[in-house]
């Protein structure tokens, strides 16, 4: 499985060149690879055929969320649905959650607990007709714990799938996190015939021209990722790097991330002096408060 999707986004990053995907304008706002508002694409794509329905549920910018890729590729079978902007101007609403058929969706989501702990895909007796996927930041599950998906079977991938992300968003969770098309595209391949799971690498369509944009590309990816990033950034710095030699423009981004680290640190340690100012403010005005009540109780024994 791992071996297909490298194999894949190799030839991605060949097939890649800045000129041959310029910038067009959708929606009134210029974009490389797909519109971010209606989900179209500026070049035909592949396609591929997905086992099962798939919602994915937005919880984050939707547009770095790698979820909106299966949308553009197959918005046929691929529902977006945003439950961040449900959550700042609903409130106090429920979420507009789909009225599930509970006993054909199941919820991608590892949960090794004793409540409601999930189960492994491959062991799902039949294909799910409709499978939930969380696009969120990997600390925000809040999603996860919406009414809108009690009851609904959660399921997490099988062992074989790859447990070493190919994502270029920095994290700190270490291996075995996924990013949402990663893990859609291992479910699909559990639960797909084996005459369809070739087509299914196609789903890294957008992911191998992105990331081959960010990294040979001249002006890094579509705004949505890339190498202004400061995500990505740390994750040039800190993990993507073990043990290689610095591409050129990796070095000229260690010196400005080195050089943002040093101003970020100045600005911080204004803070701190303007906060300490105030707080010796303060205690010297306690201190002539105290003074003047002590003088005015003087003067009460005085008078
Ligand atoms: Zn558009």
């Amino acid at each position: 499985m791992s071996s297909r999707i490298d194999t894949y986004l190799t030839s991605s990053s060949q097939t890649y060149s800045p000129p041959s995907h310029p910038r067009t304008l959708c929606c009134s706002q210029t974009s490389k690879f797909f519109c971010p508002s209606c989900y179209n694409p500026h070049s035909p794509v592949p396609d591929f055929e997905l086992p099962f329905k798939v919602d994915v549920i937005l919880h984050d910018d939707s547009k770095t969320a790698t979820g909106v890729h299966l949308k553009v590729l197959n918005p046929n079978n691929v529902n977006l649905i945003n439950y961040e902007k449900h959550e700042k101007h609903e409130k106090h609403e429920k979420h507009e959650i789909p009225d599930y058929d509970k006993s054909t969706t199941v919820i991608l989501f590892p949960d090794f607990g004793t409540e409601n702990p999930s189960v492994d895909i491959s062991t799902l007796k039949g294909i799910p007709e409709k499978l939930i996927v969380i696009d969120c930041k990997w600390t925000k599950t809040g999603a996860s714990r919406d009414e809108g998906f009690k009851g609904i079977k959660r399921v997490h991938l099988s062992s074989d799938s790859p447990t070493q992300s190919r994502y270029w968003r920095w994290h700190t969770e270490g291996t075995g996190m996924l990013c949402t098309l990663e893990a859609v595209y291992a479910a699909a391949f559990t639960c797909s015939s084996i005459e369809r799971r070739d087509g299914l690498v196609n789903m890294f369509y957008f992911f191998g021209l992105q990331r081959a944009a960010m990294e040979g590309g001249k002006g890094g990816g579509d705004g949505n990722s890339g190498k202004k990033g400061k995500g990505y950034k740390r994750g040039v710095l800190e993990s993507e790097i073990d043990g290689r030699v610095l591409k050129p423009w990796e070095e000229e981004y260690k010196r400005r991330m080195g050089e943002e680290r040093k101003q970020e640190g100045g600005e911080r340690q204004k803070q701190q002096k303007e906060e300490s100012r105030k707080k010796k403010f303060k205690i010297k005005q306690d201190n002539e408060e105290q003074q003047e009540g002590k003088k005015s109780e003087d003067n009460v024994v005085i008078n």
